[in-house]
């Protein structure tokens, strides 16, 4: 039998002109070879796929944790607050026990937040997203209308995620997607009209799809999809998908339903000491059914949890204790100028007066104090004052100037 010639498989070069040539079953490979191989996989696990989620137990935040995170920007709403938390931890774990192969697998709970407008929901979601490693977007549903009409696409939803995961796939099928005003889209009516109810149900039914867990053809661009349009294919099983809407005027529907009760013979004594001045605290699945969302959406929204009507204790912690309240953010414009800035704290009770004789919630806070400021914050910068200080006189001055023009006819 002839002699193997010993040479590289890869270089051809033979043992003596190699200073190492290392012997394989069916083929050799040289030192110079076997190195240059070596580099190319470490390059190759560099770029290599990318780890969608990349943080370990250990440096999970935990509940109490984002709480506490909430808590220095968001006043009150501990409820909703408690059950973000949570959501959003589970969530991650989730994320971990994917390539565990586990047999106890978690179920994904999407959320749904009803409060009147105002009182906190975007900013909840806002302030969560600071504190996710995941890539994270709010859309709105009063845009959705079905497939075919005028509006955008269901999922349109998706290319907003997608657009905020740089288009990495993997990345973005873990994100978190925060969808506002879902009391949009809920049914119109009871009985099923002779119209479509395009804006509807249809978003509703469209809608399901992406909460079960799907893979959806995103456009990714958006908008509307047409024939030649290349799709990218999104799976939806671990995409987080948190609800917001006002859902105005389901506390009827909640009173009527406690108020069943109260009168069935199951009543007790507990039944009667309903409060009755905040009933979206007794908020149940079956209020949404009655306001108009089908029961298969809200089965897949199995986390329901409410935010509370802004009192006057709370529109006055609003104004001044967030991190970055509206007063603290004018205190930091006038620093910049070399100028302090402090308030009367009667000022403050007035501001929140107004914005409760205004109707306004905590959106009426920002509107009444930039009033009050305007002037101040176009003198000031070309003065040569090094403070100042807005009396109660001064701001009443200035607000009922605005009460004369614009907020009244607002
Ligand atoms: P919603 O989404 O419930 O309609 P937003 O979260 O958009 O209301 O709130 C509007 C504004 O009011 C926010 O930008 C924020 O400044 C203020 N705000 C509302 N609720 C709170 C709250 N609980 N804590 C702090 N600020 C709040």
């Amino acid at each position: 039998m002839p002699k193997l010639i010993e040479k590289c498989s890869f270089c051809e070069r033979s043992r003596d002109q190699v200073s190492l040539l290392i012997t394989g079953s069916t083929g050799n490979i040289c030192s110079d070879c076997a190195e240059r191989a070596s580099e190319m996989v470490r390059e190759a696990e560099k770029k290599g796929p990318k780890k969608a989620f990349s943080l370990s137990k250990e440096e999970l935040p935990k509940p109490k944790e984002i709480k506490q995170f909430l808590d220095q920007y968001v006043i009150g709403q501990d409820d909703a607050k408690k059950y973000l938390s949570v959501s959003v931890y589970n969530h991650y774990k989730r994320l971990l026990q994917k390539d565990s192969g586990d047999e106890v697998e978690i179920e994904k709970s999407n959320i749904i937040m009803v409060g009147s407008t105002g009182t906190g929901k975007t900013l909840l979601a806002r302030t969560i997203a600071k504190k996710l490693h995941v890539p994270f977007t709010i859309v709105d549903a009063t845009v959705l209308t079905e497939a075919g009409y005028v509006g955008e696409d269901i999922e349109s939803i998706l290319t907003r995620l997608l657009q905020v995961a740089d288009y990495d796939v993997p990345k973005a099928e873990v994100g978190i997607v925060f969808i506002d005003e879902i009391d949009k889209i809920a049914r119109k009516g009871d009985n099923p009209s002779i119209t479509r109810d395009v804006s509807g149900e249809g978003v509703q039914q469209g809608l399901l799809k992406l909460l079960e867990g799907a893979v959806v053809n995103v456009p990714p661009q958006g908008g509307r999809k047409h024939p030649d349009q290349k799709m990218i294919p999104v799976n939806t099983k671990n995409i987080l998908f948190i609800c917001g809407g006002a859902f105005d005027g389901i506390e009827k529907k909640i009173a009527a339903r406690l108020n069943t009760k109260v009168v069935g013979y199951s009543a007790t004594k507990e039944n009667n000491q309903v409060d009755r001045t905040n009933f979206l605290q007794y908020i149940a699945p079956q209020d949404l059914k009655a306001f108009g969302l089908i029961p298969e959406i809200i089965g897949r929204l199995p986390v329901l949890t409410y935010l509370n009507p802004l009192d006057r204790k709370a529109l006055r912690a609003i104004l001044t204790e967030p991190k970055n309240s509206i007063i603290r953010q004018y205190v930091k414009l006038f620093e910049m100028d070399d100028v302090a800035l402090s308030f009367e704290p009667e000022v403050f009770d007035y501001i929140v007066d107004k914005a409760m004789e205004f109707k306004l919630g905590a959106r009426g806070l920002r509107a009444i104090s930039e009033n009050i400021i305007m002037d101040s914050m176009y003198e000031t910068p070309s003065g040569s004052q090094d403070k100042l200080c807005i009396t109660l006189d001064y701001a009443r001055s200035k607000v009922e100037l605005l009460t004369q023009t614009r907020l009244i006819s607002a």
